[in-house]
């Protein structure tokens, strides 16, 4: 199943607990613009390189759209829509005033010097520039982009349009970036893991918990739940999976990978595969790194008792059934990782403001946001006896499609 019938999934079961008719399905669904641009360059060494970059703008009934830029060799219009579409839903889910959007080009930018990179991403805003717009849609950071691409970014874009601050959000401090940004998708995954357990009557500090990734957000999670006294036992990226049955100490990790670029190396109990990492006997498995990681294959073998997507579609359609006949309850990607969107939201008020918050301001209203969002999903899914999933959809269409019809069609 591709990422965007996964998305579309998940819409079309909410869509139906609503009773939606197909008419306003079909209208949710289809994105309002999907850009494809050619971005050509000349490479270090002279070589013409061309790549194809994306953005699609799903949906701006709630206000401008708003979405990452991923840069992957995997990123194609499929997995880009499918993104957008989330965006929409999770915007919405938070009720922070966008739509949503998503946008990427299909490269690997570990391929890339430095230079290249700049380059690359300075043509793709010159082929973006007039479709973007800090009132129109606001990129930020994904997968393989940072602060400083998204400084890149800002500064291509006044080229044409004079001083713009809010054009993107995950700027770097110094560039009218907010304090709390760059922690917040993780900070926000680890807060709402806390609430989930919460309604178990659990804590973190009596919880063991595996995390696959450890880029930015996978590792801000895993420093938080440290923090709140939970046993990470696992952690993986690129270089394999780390497991310590005595809980990884997440700082020391965190400071290796500041200093070699990855886990590599990384002293710990012993290396499990990235299979076993997601099977692993845990209360909380947090998958933090690419989509599509469970699925019909090895969903039957998951054997924690919470899912908490830090990713973004993480789990497919057929993995969740799955997970729901196991009872595994899944806190869905649309709120689980909106920590970071919610906190660029934060931003591009400051920008748009010339006004800067400090950091306790910025974790208290995320903290509100996440909790009251989380609060409403939870006595949706009660009430109704539908999936956490299910009910966040819910929220997320029913706030979209009201803002339609009022609007008018
Ligand atoms: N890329 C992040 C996401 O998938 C953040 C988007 C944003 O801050 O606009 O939610």
């Amino acid at each position: 199943m591709s990422a965007y019938e996964s998305a579309s999934h998940y819409f079309q079961t909410a869509a139906g607990v609503m009773d939606l008719s197909p008419n306003m399905q079909k209208l949710l669904l289809t994105p309002e613009r999907e850009v494809k641009v050619q971005v050509a360059m000349k490479m270090d060494n002279g070589d013409i390189a061309t790549f194809v970059g994306f953005r699609m703008q799903h949906n701006s009934a709630r206000g401008p759209m708003k979405g990452g830029l991923r840069f992957h060799h995997e990123v194609d219009a499929d997995e880009v829509l499918a993104l957008a579409s989330l965006m929409t839903w999770k915007t919405a889910v938070v009720d922070i005033p966008y739509g949503g959007a998503k946008g990427g080009i299909s490269v690997d930018p570990r391929s890339l010097s430095g230079n290249e990179l700049e380059l690359m991403t300075r043509k793709f805003v010159d082929e973006l520039q007039d479709v973007i717009g800090p009132d129109k849609d606001i990129p930020a950071p994904d997968m393989g982009t940072n602060a400083q691409v998204m400084a890149w970014i800002v500064n291509q874009y006044e080229k044409f349009h004079g001083f713009n601050p809010a054009i993107v959000t995950g700027k770097p401090l110094e560039l009218h970036g907010a304090d709390g940004r760059e922690e917040a998708t993780g900070r926000g995954v680890g807060l709402l893991t806390e609430a989930l357990l919460g309604k178990f009557d659990r804590t973190a500090s009596e919880s063991t918990i595996a995390i696959q990734g450890f880029g930015n957000v996978g590792s801000w999670a895993a420093d938080y739940l440290h923090s709140a006294g939970a046993r990470v036992v696992a952690i993986s990226d690129i270089s394999g999976a780390f497991y310590d049955s005595k809980g990884i100490h997440i700082p020391a990790a965190i400071a290796y990978v500041r200093e070699h670029g990855t886990l590599k190396g990384f002293e710990t109990e012993k290396m499990i595969t990235n299979e076993e990492l997601l099977e692993l006997e845990v209360d909380v498995l947090i998958p933090a790194a690419l989509g599509g990681v469970l699925t019909k294959e090895n969903a039957g073998n998951v054997r924690a008792s919470y899912i908490v997507e830090a990713a973004n579609g993480p789990v497919d359609p057929e993995a969740d059934d799955i997970l729901q006949s196991k009872e595994i309850i899944v806190l869905p990607d649309i709120l689980a990782n909106a920590g970071g969107v919610t906190v660029s939201y934060f931003e591009w008020v400051q920008n748009q403001q010339y006004f800067k918050w400090d950091l306790d301001r910025t974790r208290n209203e995320l903290s509100k946001k996440l909790t009251a969002a989380f609060d409403k999903m939870w006595s949706i899914a009660t009430e109704k006896h539908i999936s956490l999933r299910s009910a966040a959809y819910l929220i997320g269409i029913g706030r979209v499609g009201r803002a339609t019809v009022l609007a008018g069609i």
